[in-house]
C-alpha cells in the first residue's frame, strides 16, 4: 500500500519525476535566475543536458549554485553538453564556480580569440576557459547541430557575426542600427526542436543580427516559444524578429535594473500568435512596463532565484511554464502549421 501510494505521489509530481528518465518524459526547460546574466538548462527527454551559458563569478558563487540545484532537481548528475553564447561574464564567468559543482562533458562557443577590448579580465577567465574544456570544446558554425540522442534538435542558426545561409543586405525595410563590436553581436543563438514544439534562444545578439536573420528571408522561421535576446535590452529584441518568429510565449530572464521597458515590451507584442510574457524579475528601472504579478518568477524587490520552468507535454501537443518548479503550470497549445524556414543551409550526407 505504501509502495502504491509513493508511486502516485511521484507520479502526480510530474516534474520532480526525478532521475527516472523514458521515452514519456517531457522536455524540460528551466531559465534560472542569474539577476540579469544568463543560464537556461535543457533536459531532453532521454535524459541529456545542455547548458546554454553560465551565470556570473560570484563570490558566492550564487549562479552556480543556482545552475547545480536546477540539475540535481531535474535528475541529471551532468551537463552533457554547454554551449558558452558569448564571452561576457554574465554568461561565462561562472564557469570554474559550477565545474567545482558538477562535470561538464563537452564545451561549444563562437570561436576563442586572444583578447576581448571591452574585458581587461578575459584572460583571466579565458585561462579557465582552457583548462576545462582542453579536448572537449568546438566551434560552432551556422548550420552546425549539437548532437542528441532522441528527436530533440539543436541547430546553431547564429554564431560570430554570421547568421544561417550568410545573410544579406538586400532587405532595405529597417535602417541598420549602429554597428556593435562587442562580443554581443557574435553571440551563439540556436533553435531548439522537439516534433512541432520550436524555441529560439539567441544569446544577447544585438539588432542588426536580428534583422538578418529573419530579413530578406525568415531563416528562423516561426517558434512556440522565445527566450528574450540580450535580457530584453532595448538594443535587442528588434520588432522584426518578433514578428517574423512570431512566439506564443515570451520569457524575460531580465534582472531588476536591467532589460525590459517600452521599446522591448512593444516589441514583443509584434508577435501576432503572442499568448504571455513572463519575466524573471519585476523591474524596478521601468515599473509601468511589468507584466502582471503571476507572469513575474520574482515579483518583491528583494526576491530571488526562483527559475521559470518550461515543459513539453509527453503527447507533445502543448507546453507549459510555471514559476518555480513547483509552481501552478500555465499551458500553452503547441501550434501546428508555424511558418518553416525559408532558406535552409544543406543537410549534412550521412
Ligand atoms: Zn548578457
Amino acid at each position: 500500500m505504501m509502495r502504491q501510494i509513493l508511486l502516485v505521489f511521484v507520479l502526480a509530481a510530474g516534474l520532480g519525476a526525478g532521475p527516472l528518465h523514458g521515452q514519456t518524459d517531457p522536455l524540460r526547460i528551466v531559465v534560472t535566475d542569474m539577476e540579469g546574466g544568463a543560464g537556461t538548462l535543457i533536459v531532453t527527454p532521454d535524459g541529456e543536458s545542455v547548458l546554454i551559458d553560465c551565470g556570473s563569478h560570484r563570490s558566492d558563487a550564487r549562479d552556480a549554485k543556482r545552475i547545480a540545484d536546477a540539475a540535481r532537481r531535474l535528475g541529471v548528475a551532468k551537463i552533457d553538453h554547454l554551449v558558452i553564447t558569448h564571452f561576457h561574464r554574465d554568461h561565462w564567468g561562472g564557469l570554474g564556480q559550477l565545474a567545482e559543482r558538477i562535470a561538464i562533458e563537452r564545451f561549444y562557443d563562437h570561436g576563442v580569440r586572444d583578447r576581448l577590448p571591452e574585458d581587461p579580465q578575459y584572460p583571466r577567465y579565458l585561462a579557465v576557459y582552457r583548462r576545462l574544456s582542453a579536448g572537449k570544446r568546438r566551434t560552432l558554425r551556422p548550420g552546425d547541430s549539437i548532437p542528441l540522442r532522441g528527436h530533440v534538435r539543436l541547430r546553431c542558426v547564429a554564431s560570430d557575426g554570421e547568421v544561417l545561409g550568410g545573410g544579406s543586405d538586400e532587405c532595405r525595410r529597417h535602417p541598420a542600427a549602429p554597428p556593435d563590436p562587442t562580443d554581443n553581436a557574435r553571440s551563439i543563438a540556436l533553435v531548439l526542436e522537439l516534433a512541432r514544439f520550436r524555441a529560439f534562444f539567441g544569446g544577447d545578439i544585438t539588432r542588426n543580427v536580428e534583422h538578418a536573420l529573419v530579413c530578406p528571408v525568415n531563416r528562423v522561421g516561426e517558434v512556440d516559444l522565445y527566450q528574450a535576446d540580450h535580457h530584453g535590452l532595448q538594443s535587442s529584441n528588434h520588432p522584426l524578429l518578433l514578428e517574423r518568429l512570431n512566439p506564443t510565449v515570451v520569457v524575460m530572464h531580465n534582472g531588476k535594473r536591467k532589460g525590459g521597458g517600452k521599446a522591448t515590451m512593444t516589441a514583443f507584442r509584434r508577435a501576432r500568435a503572442l499568448e504571455a510574457i513572463f519575466q524573471l524579475h519585476k523591474s524596478l528601472r521601468y515599473p509601468a512596463w511589468n507584466v502582471p504579478d503571476r507572469f513575474i518568477a520574482n515579483v518583491a524587490p528583494d526576491a530571488s532565484g526562483t527559475p521559470i520552468v518550461v515543459s513539453v507535454t509527453a503527447r507533445q501537443d502543448r507546453f507549459c511554464v510555471r514559476l518555480g518548479f513547483d509552481g501552478s503550470p500555465v499551458s500553452f497549445r503547441i501550434r501546428p502549421g508555424k511558418q518553416a524556414p525559408v532558406a535552409q543551409a544543406p543537410v549534412e550526407q550521412p
